[in-house]
């Protein structure tokens, strides 16, 4: 059987799962399955229990059990509410979280760990309270949807398999992080990027993509990529089809190109060089400075503003996300008060981040949820001032890297050596395990989020002194 998630990403995944079952899913991807299973959890929990007058039972809630027979007698019974369900389409296995009496025919809904809609003052979008599926009406309510592929294709094809029943509704519904509402919408537009989805040919052979990172078949994938040289292991993705366009597929046919900057890339990957300088380096020092980084549970919330300032590491926390506000505010107050003794006693002062998309984006959104106009003013001239520098940014000016020039990428190559080896995705989970009173969580997400900091100033200091240049490695 084919499932949705063969129409997501890497179309090589499904090949390779075909002919290799045995191999069972990565770490990263057990997790990812760990937190869906939670997130239906607490949707299930929520939803209403079967309810009878007398020995009538006028609202009836069942399990299907992921069997598609179950799914089909539950069905057959006129059951109002099937948890776990199952369809069938084509050659596709649908998993419908909740299909739930609507209309005439059956609603289907996937239960997300993503965003399924914004708020979005002015727009009026249904949708159902969880709590009440099958029970109320639909509502609505200012928000926008969001949309995601898997969910799309999994609502789409669970529409063409109540459709082939007679059963559609022609809507579906998507739960998110918001667990107590199920967003409408109509099923017909996601049908057409199902279509087109179903059109793209199935690849012969692996092409490098960000998804092997935490593939299962990677070992399988990247020794087939290495023994044809293929130009993906230097350039992912769509990186490379500029080149593919001009027939070099491999590479060795890169760096023979002589093409400028990209053939010094291929260059310096084939001898195995992390970063190349462009240039003389440089950075600016401050009489006092400080490191940021932080740590977002999702885009729920930050739960850990981390400073570094050149001799030890301060770290202001929000383990419960209701108490967001005060870490940021003891952090805001933390770096502004910094800046403002430095500059009273005729210091000269910098706080550095690595990439300062999130940070920006932070600084913003804590701002605008517990600050005021004023001091929203007061965030958005920092972030604007020349006190806050974009150590990635001098790093992308001044140096080239074939493993790209990611922290942890040019970090170690500018000698600093870190404590674990946690990734984003693993600090997700941690999150959850440190929320819950974990203290081994918590002290690993305070190291993992110390590492960044004090990185970030052994790259920025790399640049400074200039060390690296010649001596790139
Ligand atoms: S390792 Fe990469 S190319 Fe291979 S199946 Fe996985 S995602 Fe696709």
């Amino acid at each position: 059987m084919t499932h949705p998630s063969d129409l997501v990403g890497c179309r090589f995944r499904a090949v390779q799962h075909a002919a290799h079952p045995e191999i069972g899913p990565s770490e990263a991807g057990q997790a990812r399955a760990q937190r869906i299973d939670a997130a239906i959890a607490a949707v299930y929990a929520l939803l209403p229990q079967s309810r009878s007058i007398g020995d009538r039972t006028y609202f009836n809630r069942v399990s299907a059990a992921h069997s598609y027979f179950e799914t089909l007698e539950a069905i057959a019974a006129g059951d109002t509410l099937i948890t776990d369900a199952m369809l069938e389409w084509g050659d596709f296995e649908i998993e419908v979280d909740i299909l739930v009496a609507f209309d005439g025919g059956y609603l289907p809904i996937m239960i997300s760990n993503h965003r399924a809609a914004r708020v979005a003052p002015g727009r009026a979008t249904p949708y159902l309270a969880v709590p009440r599926l099958g029970l109320g009406g639909v509502l609505t309510g200012e928000f926008k949807i969001r949309h995601h592929a898997l969910d799309t294709y999994r609502l789409a094809l669970a529409g063409r398999a109540l459709s082939e029943m007679d059963l559609s509704c022609g809507y579906g519904a998507t739960i998110g992080q918001d667990r107590t509402r199920a967003f409408l919408e109509p099923l017909a537009p996601l049908d057409e990027a199902l279509d087109r989805a179903l059109v793209v040919p199935t690849p012969t052979g692996p092409r490098r993509v960000k998804e092997c990172d935490s593939c299962r078949f990677w070992s399988l994938c990247s020794s087939a990529l290495e023994a044809a040289d293929d130009i993906s292991l230097l350039l992912p993705g769509d990186r490379a089809n500029p080149y593919r366009d001009k027939g070099i597929t491999t590479v060795q046919g890169l760096i023979d190109a002589d093409l400028g900057e990209v053939s010094l890339l291929a260059s310096a990957f084939r001898s195995g060089h992390i970063v190349v300088p462009r240039g003389a380096l440089h950075a600016p020092r401050f009489d006092v400075e400080l490191f940021i980084d932080l740590e977002a549970y999702l885009d729920q919330g930050v739960y850990l503003w981390g400073v570094y300032d050149g001799s030890a590491y301060h770290a202001f926390t929000a383990w419960s996300l209701s108490s967001e506000s005060d870490a940021f505010f003891d952090f805001w107050s933390f770096v502004t008060s910094a800046r403002s003794e430095a500059l009273a006693s005729g210091k000269t002062f910098g706080a550095f981040c690595y990439s300062n998309h999130g940070e920006n984006h932070w600084l913003r959104r804590s701002v605008a949820r517990f600050g005021t106009p004023e001091l929203a003013a007061e965030v958005e001239e920092f972030i604007g001032s020349d006190y806050w520098i974009d150590v990635f940014r001098l790093v992308k000016s001044q140096l080239i890297g074939p493993f790209g020039l990611g922290l942890k990428v040019v970090a170690p190559a500018a000698g600093y050596s870190y404590g674990g080896d946690i990734d984003g995705e693993s600090s997700v989970n941690l999150f959850l395990e440190a929320a819950a009173g974990s203290d081994v969580a918590r002290e690993e997400l305070l190291r993992y989020n110390e590492d960044d900091c004090r990185a970030t100033e052994a790259v920025r200091t790399w640049l400074e002194t200039s060390a690296g240049f010649g001596n790139a490695n």
